[in-house]
């Protein structure tokens, strides 16, 4: 019997096992290891709470969990609790899937002034993310902008955006349903240091801010090429590109406006002990598409300023760390004898959610290839892993305890919702009676 552990339940996590129990049938033991008691990682974190049918996707990785040789092991947070060198002791290999749920940061005066939040923060507040759960975002002035073009700075503009109406359905945490339709915003900008053709914002979660109940994009006509340089633009940007020359002939109609303002690279973040506004220099592209300053500056107004300029792996004791990718040092997933990554952790913040199913199964077959069935039976798995963790006084959780949080949260739903979420460790353990 091999004994893996696969550490982070996030969407890598999930595929990675669910490969490595394909690709071993039942000689293998698979332990999915995470910090908290809560599956999912980024479907229950990142996913933003009014798409609901991306969440969907743990239904499968509940299959995962449910099939022989796969365990869960909650409440266990690798490199405090337990170091990778002991795991590796333990295990045939160690599979890190942790994700890169850290902000990176913009680097500009300002940035750590109250009223300046990273997207992991504001979306962790949002979906009830225990380390966020006391963020407290400042929604009292009327401008808050964005900063970045992806799809993690259109949800966290529309989630600015919506009525309470509008997420009837969602599982957006009580605390910040009850914020955000207090908030008092009507402008959210989103800052774009480049153009509309380098957005990286894909058509549907685009085409989303033409519906909204009370805010309507705007967009300065002035900022797009002449229509025929759209031709060149593969078919996913062309649609987006296209969505927003729609936006761009849009009137005027609601009270609530989400601004695109582009060739804006944000130099500063001003304000009297809180962010007041970013003070944004003009740019042009130069001929490789990259955004060049052109000495013009303008302020943006904001109390609220939120940074979704992307994401890195925090880094573990003793794992080789690639500093300017901000994720492990790794080749082709393959860290070091027996140690490998998967998801962000391996490539960066990038893809969907479906990207890290190859991956995670590419991994997979490397490790099939490099560790036959079988083994000495010298490796304990997480027969040893709780025996040391238990020594540590840390209580470890399993599927069937997530289980009972899980329907604890759906009993606790307002109508129309699927879960309230518990935003607390202590409440995860807490519905567990322990
Ligand atoms: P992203 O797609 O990489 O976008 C990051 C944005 O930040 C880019 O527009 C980038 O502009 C900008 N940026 C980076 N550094 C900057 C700086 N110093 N100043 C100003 N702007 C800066 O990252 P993301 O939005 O965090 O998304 C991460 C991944 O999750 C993506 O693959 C995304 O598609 C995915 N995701 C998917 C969904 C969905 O499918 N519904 C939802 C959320 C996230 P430049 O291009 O100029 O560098």
């Amino acid at each position: 019997m091999r004994h893996f552990a696969v550490v982070g339940s996030g969407p890598a996590g999930f595929y990675t096992a669910e490969a490595l129990a394909k690709a071993y049938e039942d000689q293998a033991r698979i332990d999915i290891i995470d910090r908290y008691s809560v599956p999912y990682g980024l479907i229950r974190f990142g996913v933003a709470p009014d798409h609901q049918s991306l969440k969907a996707v743990a239904k499968r990785y509940d299959k995962v969990a449910d099939g022989s040789g796969v365990d869960f092991i909650g409440n266990v947070t690798v490199g405090s609790d337990v170091a990778v060198a002991e795991l590796l002791d333990l295990y045939d290999a160690v599979i890190l899937a942790t994700g890169a749920p850290h902000d990176r940061k913009l680097g500009i005066p300002g940035e750590d002034l109250p009223g300046v939040v990273g997207s992991a923060e504001f979306v962790g507040w949002y979906n009830g993310h225990p380390d966020f759960a006391d963020l407290d975002p400042p929604l009292g002035g009327q401008s808050a902008a964005v900063i970045g073009v992806g799809n993690v700075a259109l949800d966290c503009a529309r989630i600015l955006s919506k009525t309470r109406h509008e997420f009837e359905g969602s599982d957006i945490v009580g605390h910040a349903l009850d914020a955000l339709e207090n908030s008092a915003i009507k402008t959210v900008t989103i800052v774009g240091r480049r153009g509309p053709h380098q957005i990286a914002m894909t058509p549907k979660e685009l085409g989303e801010l033409a519906h909204l109940e009370v805010a309507l994009p705007v967009i300065e006509p002035a900022d797009f090429p002449p229509l025929e340089a759209d031709e060149p633009l593969d078919p996913g940007l062309r649609k987006s590109v296209g969505l927003l020359r729609g936006f761009a002939a849009l009137e005027a109609s609601k009270p609530k406006s989400i601004v695109f303002d582009f060739f804006a690279k944000p130099v500063a973040i001003e304000g009297a002990g809180k962010a007041e506004q970013i003070i944004v220099e003009r740019t042009r592209l130069d001929d490789n598409g990259a955004a060049l300053g052109t000495g013009e500056t303008y302020a943006v107004p904001a109390s609220l300023v939120v940074t979704a300029i992307g994401y890195s792996t925090p880094p573990i004791d003793g794992v080789p760390y690639d500093d300017r990718g901000g994720k492990f040092l790794n080749a082709s997933g393959k860290i070091d004898d027996r140690l490998y990554c998967v998801g962000w952790a391996r490539r960066g913040p990038s893809g969907t959610i479906g990207t890290n199913r190859p991956d995670g199964y590419e991994v997979a077959e490397q490790i099939a290839a490099a560790i036959p069935p079988g083994g000495s039976g010298a490796r304990k798995g997480a027969e040893g892993l709780k025996a040391l963790l238990g020594g540590r006084g840390v209580m470890v959780t399993d599927y069937e305890d997530w289980r009972r949080i899980e329907e604890t949260e759906a009993a606790n739903a307002r109508p129309g919702s699927p879960r309230e979420k518990f935003v607390r460790v202590d409440h995860w353990l807490g519905a567990l009676d322990r």
